[in-house]
Parts: C-alpha cells; structure tokens; sequence
C-alpha cells in the first residue's frame, strides 16, 4: 500500500467512527459516504469492504441490527421494486425514472450524520434509492432508465408508504379539415352549468355536442386507452366558419394512455371512415410536447373563400376597384365586438396580401381574401361599426354581410 492510499484508509477510518458512533449502520449507508471510493462498486460492496477495515483495525464486529441511518429500509428496496411493477403493470412503456419522497426525520437524520462527517465524499439517500430502485426494475422489466422524458415516473413517497406513477401522454400531430359549420374545435362546456350537466344543455354538460376535439379524440382514447384529451391547433376558426384545402395543423394529446405503441394508420383510418361527413384528418404522425408551443407561435398566412351579400345592387368594376385598393394593405382592427366579452380591447395590425373577386351577381359577390394569420376576416368586410380600417363597406359605401366563410389554404 503507497503512502497516499495509507492517509486515505486513516480518513476512511476517522469518518466512519464518526458514523458507527451512534450505532448499527447497514454496509449501503456506510458506503455512500464514500461514493468515489474504489470505484463503481456500489455502496453495499463499499461499506463491506470498509467494515472489514475496521474489524481489522479495532478487533470489534458490528452484526445483526438495525441501520441507526435509514432503519433498515435499504436492505428492503425489493419489495418497492415489486410495488412499481404491480402498479404500472397496466401501461405500456420502454423508459421510466424513480424519484423518492424521504421523511422529514431521514433528511435531519442525513443532515446530523453529513454535519458530524463533514460529508466529503457522501452522495443523499435518496440519489442511492432511485439509483438502486432503478437498477433493479431495469433488471427484472428490460426497460430503460431516462433522465429526460421517462414513459413513466415511479413517485416513491416512503413516509406516506405509497407509489403513484406519472405517465407520459401520448402526443399525436397531423391536419384536420372541418366539413360542416356549427362544430367548434375544441370541447364547449355549457356555461349555464360550467359541463356539470343542467335543463339548459339537456344534462349533457357541453353548449355544442361535437367538436373538431371529439371527433378525432373518440378513435385515439379508444386506442390508446387514454383517460381525455387536450386539443392544441395552430389557430382556430369561427364555429362557422368551415375548414378546407390542405386542413389546419393540430397537437392532439391523450392523457393517461394505457397503450403508447400503435399503428397511427389505424386511427387515421378510422377517424376519416366514421367521421367522413364532418371532418377528415390527414398526415397523422407521433409528436413531441415541444411541438406544441411551435404550432401555437405560428403566425402563417391563410386564403379564406367568402360569400358577401350587399344591400343593393353594385358595379363590378366598383367591387374589383375597391378590392384592388386593398392590396398590401395593413389593416387596423380594434378587438370585434363578438369577441369582445372574451378578449382585452386593442388594436391589431394585419396585412392583406391580395382579395380576388371569384364570382357575382350584382347584390353578392365570392371573393378569395389572402392574409395573415390573425386577421379577422369577417370584420375586413362588414367594417364592425368602423372597428376595421379600411373595410369593404366603408370602399363601396354599402352594408356588406358575410353569408359564408371558408378557409381554404392553410401554408
Ligand atoms: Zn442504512
Ligand atoms: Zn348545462
């Protein structure tokens, strides 16, 4: 033995007098406060081979008690590890992680036994829990520890003697058409009665009885066995407003799956063969949480179709010249007063790339209205009571409604 292993065995014995001075320890509680010591050996082989130096050194054998540390909890870390296998028995998953919820009395016991050591080579008991917990579910499941977006998290609340797990939800991304009017995208709870179900919504709890949300979320919490969904769409349209051309990306989320491993073919297919009337989906794949913030920053352009009804007769060269002056232009939109009640009162900038009369009649007209995303497209024509500047009513000088909206393109 050289010299420096020499001073390091007299380190190794001072610290762990300090240790055993207050009793039994178990041979994991003695290693861990050695942690680099001897390399990966583990703590329980660690403390073994300690002990052995100090039988050696003090002629004294310390055998058959209860660790004065962790009350013996880390010689019963098995049955832990068959309570997380039980509980998760249910959900498909290929990574998982342990985290651990010590007591109060085992953190002071640490902090007492750290402050009497000087805790230099120690790592926390509840670092050596997780690790071993781990090891050992890895072991016996053949699935894999992950640091970073565990399938499933193991809670292990040792003074409530519990284990709860945290799933993972499954993440679906793709696009969505909306054929028919009067279908909101996402779930609409009854005001009346906040979804509790009441005379107003026919105890069904919801103001609409469908939704975008629904219609596709039905099939994938069918599948994956998943409890509900959150629905996140780059963007929504007006209940009336239909949904065409390439369709409108979304994020949809399933919360609690039971299954994370299928054929998104499947659910596609399902979705566009029972759902056909109202919406179609397309380009279904897997995707992450990340995505989500992403669909909601995008700001794209959209080409909307739109049927407008005038309060008399007009030119249409009248038409084609006030549509043309609004090329380009940035329109100022103060907040809709149908929307008001729900969103703050300010002022939106948002430009028009280009407005193109398709079809008219005299008293009506279908224009193609490319613009940004955000622009409120119905107000670009009524005006809403000089809301919008400039709008279609205000150039022509007449009431102009909005029969029909369509988005039609969706970069
Ligand atoms: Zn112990
Ligand atoms: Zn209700």
């Amino acid at each position: 033995m050289d010299k420096d292993e020499h001073i390091y065995q007299d380190e190794i014995i001072k610290i762990s007098e300090k240790v055993i001075n207050d009793g039994y320890v178990c041979n994991r509680c003695l290693g861990r406060q050695f942690v680099n010591l001897w390399g990966n050996i583990g703590n329980e082989e660690r403390g073994r081979r300690i002990k052995n130096i100090l039988r050696d050194y003090y002629k004294i054998d310390h055998i058959s008690n209860v660790c004065w540390i962790c009350g013996g909890f880390l010689d019963d870390l098995d049955e832990w590890v068959r309570r997380c296998i039980d509980i998760s028995k249910d959900y498909e998953y290929d990574t998982f992680l342990v985290g651990t919820h010590i007591s109060g009395l085992l953190h002071e016991t640490e902090e007492y036994l750290w402050e009497k050591t000087g805790a230099r080579y120690t790592e926390s008991i509840k670092a050596e829990i997780n690790r071993e917990i781990g090891k050992r579910i890895e072991k016996v499941t053949g699935k894999n520890v992950d640091f970073v977006k565990p399938d499933i998290l193991f809670l292990i609340d040792i003074p409530l003697d519990k284990v709860t797990i945290k799933v993972k939800p499954v993440y679906i991304y793709g696009r969505y058409k909306k054929y028919v009017r009067d279908i909101p995208q996402t779930k609409w709870p009854c005001r009346a009665c906040g979804g509790v179900g009441c005379y107003v919504c026919n105890y069904t709890g919801k103001k609409y009885l469908e939704s975008v949300e629904e219609l596709i979320g039905k099939h994938a919490l069918k599948s994956f066995l998943g409890e509900f969904t959150k629905f996140h769409g780059a963007g929504r349209e007006d209940i009336d407003v239909r949904m065409l051309g390439n369709g409108r990306p979304f994020v949809l989320e399933i919360i609690n799956p039971k299954k994370r491993f299928l054929d998104l073919t499947q659910i596609e297919n399902d979705i566009n063969k029972y759902e056909k009337d109202k919406i179609e989906v397309s380009n279904i794949r897997f995707a992450d949480k990340e995505e989500i913030s992403y669909l909601k920053s995008l700001k794209v352009d959209k080409i909307y179709k739109c049927d407008v009804t005038f309060d008399r007769i007009l030119d249409k060269k009248d038409i084609i010249k006030a549509i043309g002056s609004m090329n380009g232009v940035i329109l100022k939109q103060r907040t809709p007063t149908r929307v008001l009640h729900r969103r703050k009162d300010l002022i939106r900038e948002r430009r028009v790339n280009w407005i193109k009369l398709v079809d008219y009649t005299g008293d009506s007209a279908v224009l193609e209205i490319s613009c940004e995303g955000g622009t409120y497209v119905k107000e670009l024509i009524t005006g809403d009571y000089g809301r919008t500047i400039p709008n279609l009513s205000d150039l022509l000088d007449v009431t102009a409604t909005v029969k029909t909206l369509d988005v039609i393109s969706f970069k």
